[in-house]
């Protein structure tokens, strides 16, 4: 199984290669954002509780998380593999990630970071909120919140899977297609 942790700052374009990465190797693609979002739509309970982190530009507590998180997972056994996109968001969702899979045989195969300077996210997020309806995605404040707590608690996370051998830095910053190959090459090591 290839298991997939698509990694990067708000802005990074993991949502973007995610969806390429998903159609070239057949991986169930789990967005920890678009779970929240669909859920805000939906009114849920666990949208009406995502929704007054998510406005500030703040984390959604571990637990609401990944318990969501394990769900998704638990719904869709039987796939080739996952794509993590925007979790693990902090060391506790990764330890909770790796001892969650590990009961399942299962293990991460590598971490992907998106690297892109903070300039560039914050040109493209605003871009994004024009025509993208997210409301985090159209205030400067919210933007540099969710910068400023993706440097403080998910950052971390790089190290976490560093230590273990499992991470990999890509350039994130050049066309959609460049990108997708310099992931695809890392894959591509990945696998031997
Ligand atoms: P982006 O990466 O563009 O910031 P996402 O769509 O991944 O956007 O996430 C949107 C928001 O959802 C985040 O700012 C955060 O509030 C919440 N969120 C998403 N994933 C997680 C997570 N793993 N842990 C906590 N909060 C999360």
């Amino acid at each position: 199984m290839l298991n997939l942790i698509l990694f990067g700052p708000p802005g990074s374009g993991k949502g973007t290669q995610a969806s390429k990465l998903v159609d070239k190797y057949s991986l169930l693609h789990i967005s920890t954002g678009d779970l929240f979002r669909y859920n805000m739509k939906n009114d849920t309970p666990l949208g009406i509780e995502a929704k007054s982190y998510i406005e500030k530009g703040d984390l959604v507590p571990d637990s609401v998380t990944i318990n969501m998180l394990k769900a998704k997972v638990n719904e869709n056994s039987d796939v080739p593999g996952y794509i993590f996109d925007g979790f693990p968001r902090t060391i506790a969702q990764a330890e909770a990630l790796d001892n969650f899979l590990a009961k399942k045989d299962l293990a991460v195969s590598g971490l992907l970071a998106l690297d892109v300077p903070d300039e560039e996210l914050i040109k493209r997020l605003l871009e994004r909120g024009k025509d993208s309806g997210r409301a985090d995605d159209q205030d400067e404040n919210i933007i540099a919140n969710r910068i400023e707590t993706y440097n403080n608690e998910t950052a971390p996370v790089f190290g976490f899977y560093e230590k273990q051998k499992r991470a990999n830095k890509v350039d994130g910053v050049g066309s959609i297609e460049e990108i997708f190959e310099r992931l695809c090459a890392m894959i591509f090591w990945m696998k031997r």
